[in-house]
């Protein structure tokens, strides 16, 4: 099963972040920016308002002296292959099959829903059987555990300690709790998104899909996936507010018509007999 746990974090993030943003537009030192907060010169409603401002810009530098280190475990690694591809401001360290050799041929893995509900699970499962049962006789016929997990599958669990920088951390959920991104690293984004809300949730409501009001409150992926997508609805696709910057630029856009005068003003349309 798949669990993530916010091990720790930045010990005031709030006070972090508001002491890096003021000292960018602050003739105040970050010591008299500190000394203010500690005699409540400066309130935990001041430096919330500052930085919501500050985070409606792209000004982001700031958003990396803050951070999270997670435990995750009981994920696979199809996901953690794809997780140890973030290469900035994210440090990993994962159980090794190097130095963890599996007793007795008992690895833990996963078998995803949509192969249970193809009803191939026991299959997927007797084959899994086999190959730890060859990897257990390799191994005791001397066989290091570094060459016997040639045999492991992509479905093997695997666990992580990781410390990432929540500018990071919201890159990670712009690209991860995209539908686009795999179910697997959707949940431990989503998990690692309800561990920040629950610990500092002034941070944790920005850690949204790109798409989110608090992102970039549009899709970029291609018009097929926007539209494939389950909550593309409520989200507009770029391409179209390209097309509405174009006509308004050109002076193109569409007149508002009678028909929407009388939706405003709540009068049936002209040659309209049909109630309104
Ligand atoms: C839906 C989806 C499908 C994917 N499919 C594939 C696939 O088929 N094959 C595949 O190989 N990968 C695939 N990936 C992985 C993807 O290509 C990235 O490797 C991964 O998402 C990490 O993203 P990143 O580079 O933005 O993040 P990070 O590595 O964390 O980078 C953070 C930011 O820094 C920038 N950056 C980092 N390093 C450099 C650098 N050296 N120079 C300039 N800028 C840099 C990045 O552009 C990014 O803006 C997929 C990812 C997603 C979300």
């Amino acid at each position: 099963m798949i669990q993530v746990t916010l091990l720790s974090h930045t010990p005031d993030p709030m006070r972090s972040l508001y002491m890096a943003y003021r000292t960018c537009y602050s003739t105040l030192t970050p010591q008299q920016v500190a000394r203010r907060i500690e005699d409540d010169r400066i309130t935990g409603a001041q430096m919330r308002q500052f930085i919501e401002e500050r985070l409606k810009t792209g000004h982001a530098s700031p958003l990396e002296q803050v951070a999270f280190e997670f435990g995750i475990s009981g994920v696979s690694r199809a996901f953690s292959h794809q997780f140890v591809r973030h290469r900035v401001g994210i440090s990993f360290e994962q159980q090794s099959q190097r130095y963890v050799t599996y007793k007795e041929g008992e690895f833990p893995y996963t078998v995803p829903e949509s192969v249970k509900k193809a009803g191939m699970a026991d299959r997927m499962e007797a084959l899994f059987g086999d190959a730890g049962a060859l990897y257990e006789e390799m191994v005791a016929a001397g066989v290091p555990a570094e060459d016997a997990r040639f045999l492991l599958p992509n479905a093997t669990n695997t666990n992580f300690k990781i410390t990432v920088n929540f500018q990071a951390l919201l890159h990670i959920c712009d690209l991860r709790l995209c539908t686009r991104a795999q179910w697997e690293f959707r949940r431990v984004a989503a998990l690692m998104r309800a561990e920040v809300v629950r610990a500092v949730p002034e941070l944790g409501k920005y850690l949204q899909p790109k798409c989110g009001e608090l992102r970039m409150g549009y899709c970029d992926e291609s018009v097929a996936d926007w539209e494939a997508c389950p909550i593309g609805r409520v989200r507009p696709h770029k391409d179209a507010l390209f097309r509405l910057y174009d006509q308004y630029r050109k002076g193109e856009l569409a007149p508002l018509r009678d028909e929407d005068w009388a939706a405003i003003e709540e009068k049936e349309p002209a040659g309209s007999s049909e109630p309104y």
